[in-house]
């Protein structure tokens, strides 16, 4: 028989984004480490590894070649060049993860968003956070960073083109208080889970209930 907490859905791909200094990857570990049937989307890129890093939990490290061989192949999801290095979002374990109900967070910005909608859109869920005010987005990026004014102001000119995009996004945050926001996104995140689409295992157990 059927059970209720065992019924098969297809995963969903939820997007987080903001301008840096909102909060996003404070409320994506949480996310990560407080809701088990949630992972993150491990791109692939050609940036060296960083200490610390590991190949395959943080990214797939890739030649240019290789990288270059997977575009042609068609195996990227989307794929952006950032700063001279390439990043994107591999197919094929998406797909299959969607298929076997895992769901995968993304944290990437609004063009990644654009395209990976474009590709998935009934899989997509696209919420984006917003600072509380400009003031308290600078005196974040101030107390994170140790840079230089003129850094905090390139930072600030990029957080502001990135907030510019709010409007392609279903779900708009406001990160006030990080329990809070934190709250309001894992809402999301549940609430997405049960439309009806995505829950492919419903026919059957509808078809038991009424017997
Ligand atoms: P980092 O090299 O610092 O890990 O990342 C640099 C930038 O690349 C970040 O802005 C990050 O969001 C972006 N990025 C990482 N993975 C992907 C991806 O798969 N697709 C796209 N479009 N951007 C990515």
């Amino acid at each position: 028989m059927a059970e209720y907490d065992k019924l098969q859905r297809r995963g969903l791909m939820f997007i987080l984004s903001s301008p840096s200094g909102a909060g996003k990857t404070t409320i994506a570990r949480r996310l990560l480490a407080e809701d088990g049937d949630i992972a993150m989307s491990v791109s692939v890129t050609t940036r060296p590894i960083r200490p610390g890093e590991v190949d395959g939990r943080d990214y797939h490290f890739v030649s240019r070649g290789e990288f270059d061989r997977m575009v042609a192949e068609e195996a990227f999801l989307e794929w952006a060049e950032v700063f001279g290095q390439c990043y994107g979002t591999p197919k094929a374990q998406i797909k299959q993860g969607l298929k076997d109900g895992q769901d995968f967070l993304f944290d990437i910005d609004w063009q990644g968003t654009q395209q990976l909608y474009q590709k998935m859109e009934v899989d997509v869920v696209r919420v984006f956070l917003l600072p509380p005010s400009i003031t308290e987005l600078e005196r974040r990026l101030r107390a994170r960073a140790t840079d230089s004014g003129d850094v905090i102001a390139d930072r600030m000119a990029r957080a502001r083109a990135e907030i510019s995009h709010w409007d392609g996004y279903d779900y708009v945050v406001v990160n006030e208080d990080i329990d809070a926001c934190f709250a309001k996104v894992h809402g999301i995140l549940q609430s997405e889970r049960m439309r009806r689409a995505r829950q492919t295992g419903l026919i059957g157990f509808v078809r038991e209930l009424m017997g």
